[in-house]
């Protein structure tokens, strides 16, 4: 990247970060107390707008399949599930000390790293380092369960959902229809003590994420990876994500559980990122968790790390994670696929997408830069907004009267509080697809005009037509 290149592309991330605070979409944790790193809350537009891409996945792996069943289970999980997953023991990133500015630095990021002391230079070449030999820390939070602080009473808050599906793997399976191949789906929050939280929501402590764990006969997941693969990045492009700033990028270096791994990257403003990863995992999981629960009832309530699962039983394949196919008459552990995406940072790339810039006339003609998020109509958090023209005559009545029709169906707003220019810019910066404006034909013959955020054009219709535009026009 050219120097000019990285310093707009900066400016860009910086434009967007200003607009969605600007905005009440996002706003920095406790900042009132002066801000705590890597942790974000999101306003009444953010609420919104991260609630219609959760709800877009929800609607995509559960509600219009036949396969995939839903599920919202605990964050607190009993410690022993993050023995048996891995977490405990290679939940790390290996971390580098500066003896001399005391900053902590991930080791396989040194050349992105900044110095404490010289922030335009990495830790390596600023000249004062002193920096210690990589060493692994945990990314898992530490809580305890109870008022005792002991190793008994220590869990973790959710690095992940996932686990909470494979605990409740055979609950799904005894008490739904279910039968392989099939998937289990969850959102919710999960957290990671990142060293170097960074790039706006893109790296957090606190996040949330959408996972699916899909459960096929072993021999079919190579091909039901494939699928996945497409299906998740066409959920991207359906919601408008442009084409060209996505790519697929396949995993060399395979986690230990993995048979293959492809990430969804998106070209942010700060470069490529991941915004989901969709992994092979086998029947890693499962038959960890055999291990687990063979292992629970002898452990004393001591550290974690020093405890060894017992081994696999001979005859794992009828564990208590297994599947019976009911037609092969045969039990056997399943192969899973899961496509793990995170719902900030979906947020976040739908957010760098649909910002633009253009010209727009103001109320005196004289031409403007216009702010514009181009954000698709299902994404928008108001799908349209109710304009009196004036604060008198009738309009500010008959523009409730439609605004509370219409907010029976859509996410609406309604706004009378400055010139109608002023209130367009205000719409088209937080993406509302559609302006009604009631004027002083509307009490006359019951039109109004509906503005086009997107090309600006206006036409005009009659009131009771409303309902049938806004949803051919925002495709609902
Ligand atoms: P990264 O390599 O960026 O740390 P990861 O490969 O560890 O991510 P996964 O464990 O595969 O991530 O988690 C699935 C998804 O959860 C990611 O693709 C991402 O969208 C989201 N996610 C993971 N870590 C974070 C984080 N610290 N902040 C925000 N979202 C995250």
């Amino acid at each position: 990247m050219t120097a000019t290149v990285a310093e707009s592309n900066s400016s860009l991330m910086e434009k967007i970060v200003a607009l969605t605070k600007r905005r009440g979409f996002i706003f920095q944790s406790s900042e009132l107390y002066g801000g705590i790193n890597g942790a974000w809350d999101y306003g009444p537009m953010g609420v919104l707008l991260k609630r219609n891409v959760k709800d877009a996945w929800w609607r995509a792996m559960v509600h219009d399949r036949e396969d995939v069943v839903g599920l919202d289970s605990a964050i607190l999980m009993h410690p022993m599930v993050w023995k048996s997953s891995g977490h405990v023991d290679g939940f790390s990133d290996p971390m580098i000390d500066c003896k001399t500015c005391k900053k902590r630095f991930r080791a396989d990021d040194m050349d992105g790293a900044i110095c404490g002391q010289k922030p335009s230079k990495s830790p390596t070449n600023c000249g004062a380092s002193d920096l210690t030999e990589p060493r692994n820390f945990n990314l898992m939070f530490e809580t305890f369960l109870g008022p005792i602080s002991d190793s008994s009473a220590k869990t973790f808050l959710r690095p992940e959902t996932a686990q909470g599906i494979f605990a409740n793997f055979a609950n799904v399976i005894s008490t739904t229809r279910v039968k392989v191949p099939f998937g289990i789906a969850q959102v919710g929050k999960s957290f990671r003590n990142e060293i170097n939280p960074r790039n706006f929501t893109f790296r957090s402590r606190e996040f949330e994420q959408m996972e699916m764990e899909f459960f096929c006969v072993p021999g079919t997941d190579d091909d039901w990876f494939k699928k996945w693969v497409e299906i998740r990045k066409r959920w991207y492009t359906d919601l408008g994500l442009s084409d060209g700033k996505l790519r697929l990028r396949d995993h060399d270096k395979l986690a230990h559980y993995s048979k293959a791994t492809t990430d969804i990257e998106y070209l942010f403003p700060f470069g490529w990122g991941e915004l989901e990863g969709i992994a092979n995992r086998t029947d890693f999981d499962l038959r960890q968790h055999q291990r687990g629960i063979r292992t629970v009832g002898k452990w004393d309530g001591g550290d974690l790390s020093s405890v060894e699962l017992a081994a696999e039983d001979a005859e794992y394949q009828k564990g208590k994670l297994s599947y019976f196919d009911d037609e092969k008459k045969q039990r056997y552990i399943p192969y899973v696929i899961e496509p793990a995406a995170g719902a900030d940072r979906a947020t976040l790339a739908f957010l760098c997408d649909a910002y633009a810039e253009d010209n727009a006339p103001d109320a005196n003609g004289k031409v403007e830069t216009r702010v514009v998020l181009r954000l698709h109509p299902r994404l928008a958090p108001i799908k349209a907004a109710i304009l009196p023209l004036m604060r008198k005559d009738g309009h500010p009545e008959r523009a409730r009267k439609i605004y509370d029709d219409l907010k029976r169906r859509f996410f609406v707003d309604y706004d009378e509080s400055a010139a109608i220019g002023k209130r367009y810019r205000r719409q088209d910066e937080i993406g509302t697809p559609l302006c009604i404006t009631v004027d002083y034909d509307t009490i006359t013959d019951g039109t109004v005009t509906v503005r086009d955020r997107d090309t600006m054009q206006q036409v005009r219709v009659s009131e009771d037509k409303l309902r049938d535009l806004i949803e051919e026009k925002l495709g609902l």
